[in-house]
């Protein structure tokens, strides 16, 4: 069964995620501070933790760097408050496999939860494994975000592996940068088009052998970007 740790302190959220939580079949545990949460995230053996922002004693960001700096990898979603772009960014930052940004539905949390699972389910396989691709001058493994130039691992953000999978999955076509946009950050709360032009800027400086002359991911002018593969 799928354990599910919730940290939250508004009581509200918390019936409300548990009850929902509950009937997808998820067995669910809370706790209402960051030091609570920090502590049964070290001791349990939980298959994920909803981790909100804002909570009493230590902040959700600061209970994700701990549990990261422990070597430990359950996967975390974040809780962030609307519109916190800075929030987001620095949880990918920090470690977080995701987030959502209050007020949410229910329905996209555990859309989002799911997606997660399966992901680190696929990472687990040994075949997802050994799964490397080329792009430009890297080796990518889509399953366990791992990159390399030459043997070397190259660090790359989430958002910097999802961009350039889903430029890999549609390469040598077009995507617009709405495209990108939509599929990528989704739903409503869209930063604009500029910071997928940002993204590829930093993708181009990994991927590429001459960032100012792209020979792998080329600009489709009035567009969006094309990845040749
Ligand atoms: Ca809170």
């Amino acid at each position: 069964m799928t354990s599910i740790l919730i940290v939250e302190d508004e009581m509200n959220m918390v019936i409300g995620l548990k009850d929902n939580f509950e009937l997808e079949g998820f067995r669910v545990e809370v706790a209402n501070n960051g030091e609570e949460g920090l502590k049964k995230i070290l001791e349990g053996n939980f298959d994920l933790v909803v981790l909100d922002v804002m909570l009493p004693i230590l902040s959700g960001f600061d209970v994700c760097k701990s549990v990261r700096k422990k070597g430990i990898n359950t996967p975390i979603i974040l809780l962030t408050a609307r519109g916190e772009e800075i929030d987001r960014v620095l949880g990918l930052e920090l470690g977080a496999d995701d987030y959502v940004t209050k007020p949410f539905s229910i329905r996209e949390l555990i859309a989002r939860i799911k997606a997660v699972l399966r992901r680190v389910e696929k990472a687990d396989e040994p075949s997802a494994r050994d799964k490397f691709v080329n792009i430009g001058r890297l080796r990518i493994n889509f399953a366990t975000y791992n990159a390399f130039n030459k043997n070397v691992q190259v660090q790359m953000s989430h958002k910097e592996f999802e961009i350039l999978n889903f430029l890999w999955n549609q390469r040598n076509k077009t995507a617009s940068r709405d495209e990108i946009l939509k599929i990528i950050w989704g739903f409503d709360e869209s930063p604009t088009t500029r910071t997928v032009d940002n993204f590829i800027v930093k993708l181009r400086q990994k991927i590429e052998e001459n960032s100012n002359n792209p020979k792998t991911i080329l600009t489709v002018h009035g567009i969006g970007y094309k990845l040749i593969a």
